[in-house]
């Protein structure tokens, strides 16, 4: 059983400790721990995304301007369909995982057994709100946790939708959903959880981890950075161009895992130039500020920091703003200064910047000398090429001809590695994340080898 939370009431006064009382009081229960318990909570979360549709579409619309099949796709479908694929895996991710035994311990059984950490606290970004607070949930759920949800304060509207409807499909004795912003968030920090998982800017990601060190508490960390995007010059341009808008300017490029700069052998980039605002045009249309299928900047604040970037840049294509929404049309930037902030910060917005480089060894040594991101694309024909690129670098995740597909696979982990985050998730790595995996190890009194017990004396060893 977990221990018990030590708490603080912090400097502002907001203090959680009733709520993680409650909640460890509900795990020391062990009604988490049953299987059929997991799968009803999975299943109430099922007909909460699927009953209130219209609301969570509405208020992504009215938090990020996202287009209605976008949040479909994106949001409410993602968290459908890992709720799928966790209701179809759980029973096998939860037994215990049968492993061999060495011969000193014959006769014996070992087992890996997952078991529940406790109370855990899941903190959520803006950019996907309802997808990175949910996906973790349900990983949680599956795993049997109980759970504090912390949406972000920027997408007001679906955290308080989040917090409006938990409570009406959900146990109430083993979930809460806290809303608010850094003064919340402090307070959750100072108790003692079992799991911290946090998705968000590398900024917080340190405070986070330094507030769980406190208590020695384990961190899932989901960070972001730059994730590049080679484009050999052996590429089918077309279908290059229209994978890179489409995983580029989804969500106006809020994403974590978008690419972020494109790297081209020098002398090729106009022609990827071209092929991106012809599919640019498509995708959009020729004004995609008026665009239904364009997203919003979260706010104006987010809007003045990518308004910054552009200044004593080349922008070749776009710029455009409309403080109104706000939002900024699709944008794209010829050589940048590498000491640019554009090139030194996480764009994080629809602006793409591309770089040219002697050949794809300069560009991999570029990004070699850059902190570790958490995607990492490359189009080619030539496998050798791609090949080269995915074993000379290193990434979160690589995604090969395409952009964000990765993120459909239940079967592959989603995380970060160096400065893009710690842990991962999704499907099975959900789960494990989740869970602590007990070693067992299920003797017999049969064959009880003397040689193993004191006086060593008795053995005339010679050496
Ligand atoms: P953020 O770090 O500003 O906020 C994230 C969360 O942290 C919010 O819930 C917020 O309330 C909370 N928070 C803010 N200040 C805090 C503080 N001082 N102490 C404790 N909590 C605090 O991040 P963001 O702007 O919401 O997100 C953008 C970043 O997140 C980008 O870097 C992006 O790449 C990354 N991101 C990563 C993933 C991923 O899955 N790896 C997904 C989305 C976003």
């Amino acid at each position: 059983m977990p221990n018990r939370p030590s708490l603080h009431a912090v400097e502002t006064g907001v203090c959680f400790v009733d709520v993680v009382h409650k909640l460890n009081d509900s795990f020391d229960t062990g009604k988490t721990q049953s299987l059929e318990w997991r799968k009803s909570q999975l299943k109430a979360l099922e007909t909460l995304l699927k009953d209130n549709q219209h609301d969570i579409l509405q208020a992504l619309k009215n938090d990020l301007g996202k287009c209605k099949t976008e949040a479909m796709v994106a949001e409410q479908g993602f968290l459908l369909s890992d709720i799928k694929h966790t209701l179809k895996h759980l029973d096998k991710w939860a037994k215990p995982r049968k492993v061999s035994t060495p011969m000193v311990a014959w006769p014996g059984k070992s087992f890996r057994k997952p078991e529940p950490l406790g109370t855990v606290l899941i903190i959520g970004a803006w950019n996907y709100p309802l997808q990175l607070l949910l996906a973790p949930y349900i990983a949680a759920i599956a795993a049997g946790n109980c759970a504090v949800l912390k949406p972000s304060e920027l997408a007001e509207e679906t955290s308080s939708l989040v917090a409006k409807l938990i409570p009406q499909y959900m146990d109430n004795s083993c979930v809460a959903v806290i809303e608010g912003g850094k003064d919340e968030a402090t307070a959750l920090l100072a108790c003692k959880w079992d799991h911290i998982f946090y998705t968000g800017g590398e900024v917080v990601g340190k405070i986070v981890m330094s507030a769980a060190a406190k208590h020695l508490t384990p961190v899932t960390l989901e960070l972001g950075g730059k994730s590049p995007c080679f484009v050999d010059k052996n590429t089918n341009l077309a279908v290059t161009a229209r994978r890179l808008v489409w995983g580029k300017w989804m969500n106006a490029g809020q994403t974590c895992i978008a690419p972020d700069y494109v790297i081209v052998e020098k002398g090729f980039e106009q022609k990827l130039i071209d092929a991106v605002k012809k599919e640019l045009k498509k995708q959009y249309g020729k004004a995609p500020l008026s665009s239904r299928d364009y997203g919003n900047i979260v706010n104006h604040r987010h809007l003045k920091r990518l308004e910054s970037y552009l200044e004593n840049v080349n922008v070749v294509y776009g710029g455009e703003l409309d403080e109104s929404r706000p939002a900024m049309a699709p944008t794209l930037v010829l050589e940048p200064s590498l000491d640019s902030p554009l090139m030194k910060e996480e764009i994080f917005g629809p602006i793409l910047p591309i770089i040219t480089v002697d050949n794809m060894e300069a560009g991999i040594k570029f990004v070699n000398s850059r902190p570790k991101p958490l995607a990492l694309y490359a189009f080619s024909d030539k496998d050798d090429v791609l090949d080269n690129i995915i074993s000379k670098t290193s990434s979160g995740s690589v995604c090969t001809n395409d952009t964000m597909l990765f993120m459909t696979n239940p079967e592959l982990p989603f995380g970060g590695v160096g400065n893009s985050g710690m842990g991962s998730y999704h499907g099975q790595a959900g789960f494990d994340t989740f869970s602590h995996i007990k070693t067992v190890m299920k003797r017999s009194f049969a064959l009880d080898v003397f040689f193993r017990y004191a006086p060593f004396s008795k053995f005339k060893l010679s050496l």
